[in-house]
């Protein structure tokens, strides 16, 4: 058996449908976000502006989050030694613990190593917990979350994006005693639309079912204090679980649930993804920490970021640019082709230094590959002035279809 051949043919197919990933190699310069540095394969270096990072806040580079994470590098040192179990429960893990359940208006909390981890091991172990349980998916949830439900024994039914009554008719559908989970997020990050949160709840309530929201692309950004959309639409307590990500608007790493204590502490004894591996760095716990308590008192960023992503979209509206109807701070751009959209983000790349990454299937539909740009409190007018001239001249040239047409396109269709 010639093993390398295998690998090698897998990845021809992959390179045939159009979808193999060149990771650019872009070094972050801290103080200087969205600016950046891009090293090319041909050794070139290169000032580009990031447009696609979901370092959404710029937090990753806030001075704060960087001192309170130097202070622990200092003092407690690099790794944290151990599992939760065994020798690994540092602190600022307690502290980060109580500062989300504080933050959700949870009971309890419960870290992970990232925001994947913390949807595929709190899944599976809540269905694994509840023999026969079903669980009713949003046709458009996140692959960590997909995952986690196919690691469960219980059986999956999937709801139309965001359709409420389609969710009922299917709850409606399944023995009124078994147990029940509705799985959805708040924001979906490739449309930036966003879930109907108390609608769901009302039809979970309705079936007596358990609800579990992934709130990746909304804390630190929505609410008064950051709590995500569950807290902006006061929904929070209706949710038996909320999950969110260290590693986007928070600008760290890591992943969390916040729910009861009795629920955290059955995910805490039971998930594998959870106890068989080495706690967060200390050093990332603390930065989580600060970012957290950051975002909680201050509004600034929020407001600057709603801002931005509102004038961006205008903008690029007045130039004919077809973005794509969004309630939140994701700002896409409809291309409906894998060739064309790749061609676009390359001649962006590297005619104007602007680096917005293509989005292919399986990520969205096929013939809706799109460039998505998610807009931060630091990208300023004179950068978007330089966006908005670089897609204009890039659309003429590959003659890529305006607003117009596609929305001519969509009523046909
Ligand atoms: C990014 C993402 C995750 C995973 O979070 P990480 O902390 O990056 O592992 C989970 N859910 C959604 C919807 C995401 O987009």
């Amino acid at each position: 058996m010639d093993y390398e051949k295998v690998f090698r043919d897998a990845v021809a197919k992959v390179r045939g449908e159009g979808r193999y990933r060149i990771f650019h190699d872009i070094e972050r310069r801290a103080g200087q976000f969205p600016r950046a540095v891009r090293h090319a394969p041909d050794g070139t270096v290169k000032d580009i502006v990031v447009w696609c990072s979901n370092d959404y806040l710029g937090m990753g580079q806030n001075p704060q989050v960087i001192a309170a994470m130097e202070k622990a590098l200092e003092s407690v040192g690099a790794g944290s030694g151990g599992t939760r179990n065994i020798s690994g429960t540092n602190h600022y893990h307690v502290l980060l613990e109580r500062e989300l359940s504080e933050l959700h208006g949870k009971e309890a909390a419960l870290l992970f190593t990232s925001g994947y981890i913390s949807n595929q091991a709190t899944l599976s172990t809540l269905a694994n917990l509840l023999p026969g349980c079903v669980i009713f998916s949003d046709a458009l949830n996140h692959a960590s979350m997909i995952e986690g439900m196919r690691q469960s024994k219980a059986q999956r039914r999937v709801f139309r994006h965001n359709d409420v009554k389609h969710l009922d008719s299917l709850l409606a559908a399944e023995d009124p005693r078994a147990p029940k989970l509705v799985a959805f997020e708040s924001v979906y990050s490739m449309d930036g639309d966003i879930a109907p949160i108390h609608d769901l709840c009302d039809v979970a309530d309705k079936h007596n079912a358990m609800t579990y929201l992934d709130e990746v692309h909304a804390v630190g950004m929505y609410g008064a204090h950051g709590g995500g959309v569950s807290e902006r639409e006061a929904a929070a307590h209706r949710l038996t679980v909320i999950e969110g990500t260290l590693a986007k608007a928070f600008g760290v790493m890591g992943g969390y649930i916040a729910a009861s204590a009795a629920l955290c502490d059955a995910v805490r004894s039971y998930a594998s993804g959870f106890i068989f591996t080495t706690s967060l760095a200390p050093v990332l716990a603390a930065g989580a920490l600060e970012s957290v308590r950051h975002l909680r008192r201050s509004t600034l960023e929020r407001e600057r970021h709603q801002e931005r992503a509102a004038t961006l979209k205008r903008l690029l509206t007045e130039a004919g640019l077809p973005v794509m109807d969004s309630v939140s701070h994701i700002v896409p751009v409809m291309v409906g082709d894998a060739a064309l959209v790749k061609q676009a983000s390359d001649e962006l790349l590297e005619r104007h230094g602007i680096y917005v990454q293509p989005i292919n299937y399986p990520t969205v539909p096929r013939g809706t590959e799109r460039l998505r740009f998610t807009p931060s409190p630091l990208h300023d007018d004179a950068m978007m002035m330089h966006l908005v001239r670089a897609l204009d001249e890039v659309w003429s040239r590959l003659e890529l279809p305006r607003a117009n047409s596609v929305a001519a396109a969509r009523a046909v269709a």
